[in-house]
C-alpha cells in the first residue's frame, strides 16, 4: 500500500515538473477558466485536435459567450457555428444542456459528479474534467490521450472499449491522480498524451515517464493501447441532388434531428438509379434538366462509408414554392444565412457556386 502511494507520488511529480516546463498554458480556455469555458472545450476537443478547436472556440464564445446565451439561440445557428467540426450530436447535446442548466440550475454549471454527468453528453471523464479545470475539485479524467498514456507506461493489454480495460484504466487514473494540483495534473497527462506520447510516433527519448514506461522498456509502444477489433465497414450509396432554379438558388432540406448529420442543412437525396429530374417533377412540381453530374466522393462516418454521387439540375419553372414546413428553403448563395452544414456539403454547394458565379 505505501509503496503504491510512493509510486503514485513519483509518477505525479514526474508529469507536473515536466507540465511547468514543456505544458500548455496558453490555450484560450485557459485564460479565465469558468465551468462553461472548460465545458465547450471538452466537448470539442472529443474526436478533435487542439489547432482544429481553437479557431471554432473563438469564434462560438464570441457569438454564445455565456450558458444563457446558447440556451436561447436558434439551432441553427448553433449548427452553423459548428460546421466542418463533425459528430454534430455534440452540438445538439450542447445545446439541449445549455437549456437545462439554465431552466433547472439557474444558469450554473453543477458542481458535483453525478449531476453533471446525467446531463447530454457529459460523461464522466468530461466532467471531471469540468470540475477539476474550473472548479479544482480533484476530480480524475480518462479521455483518449490518457488512456494511451496509462495504457503504455503500465502495459494495459486489450481495446479500451471492452469493460475490463476501461475498469483496469480508471483504477490508474484514481491512483495516481495527486490531491495537490490536480487540474495541472490533469491538464498535463492530456498534454502529454497529445504532444508526447502521440499515437504513431511517441518521443520517448524526451518523456518524463520514459524510465517507468512499461512499453518503451519493451519496445512495444505500438502495441498499446489494443486496436478495435476491425470489421470492414459497410458502403452505402446516395445521388445527392443540387438542385437549382431559375434566381439561382439551390434547393436545401434539414435533416431529421437525430441520426447522421442531424439537425444540418443538407441537400435533397435519391438512391443511386433513380431519376433525378424525376425526383424534381415529384416533389416540385416541376421540371428540370440535368446539367451535369459531379465526380462522385466517398465520406466516412465512425460506422459506414457513404458514396455520394451529385447531381447538378436545373429547374424549368417556378416549382411548388416550398415547401413542407420549414424542412426545406431555396438558398441563396449571394446573402448566405448562417446555417449549419456538414462539410461534404458545403464543398457541394462551393463547387456549384464557384461554376455559376
Ligand atoms: S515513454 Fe514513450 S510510450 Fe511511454 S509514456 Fe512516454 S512517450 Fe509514451
Amino acid at each position: 500500500m505505501r509503496r503504491d502511494a510512493q509510486v503514485s507520488d513519483a509518477f505525479a511529480a514526474r508529469v507536473l515538473r515536466w507540465f511547468d516546463r514543456h505544458g500548455r498554458h496558453d490555450l484560450p480556455w485557459q485564460q479565465d477558466p469558468d465551468p462553461y469555458r472548460v465545458w465547450v472545450s471538452e466537448i470539442m476537443l472529443q474526436q478533435t485536435q487542439v489547432a482544429t478547436v481553437i479557431p471554432y472556440f473563438e469564434r462560438f464564445m464570441q457569438r454564445f459567450p455565456d450558458v444563457r446565451t446558447l440556451a436561447v439561440a436558434p439551432s441553427d445557428d448553433v449548427l452553423h457555428h459548428w460546421s466542418g467540426l463533425g459528430y454534430y450530436a455534440r452540438a445538439r447535446n450542447l445545446h439541449a444542456t445549455a437549456q437545462t442548466v439554465v431552466a433547472d440550475f439557474d444558469g450554473r454549471m453543477p458542481d458535483d459528479l453525478d449531476t453533471l454527468q446525467s446531463l447530454p453528453g457529459i460523461g464522466r471523464s468530461t466532467a471531471g474534467a469540468i470540475l477539476s479545470l474550473a472548479c479544482g475539485q480533484r476530480q480524475v479524467i480518462l479521455d483518449g490521450n490518457v488512456k494511451r498514456v496509462l495504457a503504455r507506461c503500465f502495459a494495459v493489454d486489450g481495446w479500451p472499449g471492452t469493460g475490463a480495460v476501461q475498469r483496469e484504466l480508471w483504477r490508474l487514473t484514481e491512483r495516481l491522480t495527486p490531491r495537490d494540483r490536480v487540474a495541472d495534473y490533469n491538464q498535463a497527462m492530456m498534454d502529454l498524451g497529445a504532444t508526447l506520447c502521440t499515437r504513431s510516433s511517441p518521443d520517448c527519448a524526451v518523456c518524463p515517464l520514459h524510465a517507468d514506461c512499461a512499453a518503451r522498456s519493451t519496445g512495444r509502444q505500438a502495441d498499446y493501447p489494443g486496436r478495435k477489433p476491425k470489421r470492414p465497414l459497410p458502403q452505402r450509396a446516395v445521388t445527392m441532388l443540387l438542385v437549382r432554379n431559375a434566381d439561382g438558388e439551390l434547393l436545401l432540406e434539414r435533416r431529421p434531428p437525430s441520426g447522421i448529420w442531424g439537425g444540418l442543412w443538407s441537400l435533397p437525396e435519391t438512391r443511386p438509379g433513380n431519376d433525378p429530374a424525376g425526383w424534381c417533377r415529384t416533389h416540385l412540381a416541376a421540371p428540370a434538366q440535368v446539367v451535369r453530374r459531379l465526380a462522385p466522393r466517398r465520406h466516412t462516418f465512425s460506422h459506414f462509408h457513404l458514396h455520394i454521387e451529385p447531381v447538378e439540375l436545373l429547374l424549368n419553372g417556378p416549382g411548388c414554392g416550398v415547401l413542407e414546413g420549414d424542412a426545406r428553403l431555396w438558398y441563396n448563395p449571394a446573402r448566405p444565412q448562417d446555417l449549419g452544414f456538414a462539410a461534404p456539403v458545403a464543398r457541394l454547394i462551393a463547387e456549384v457556386v464557384e461554376s455559376n458565379p
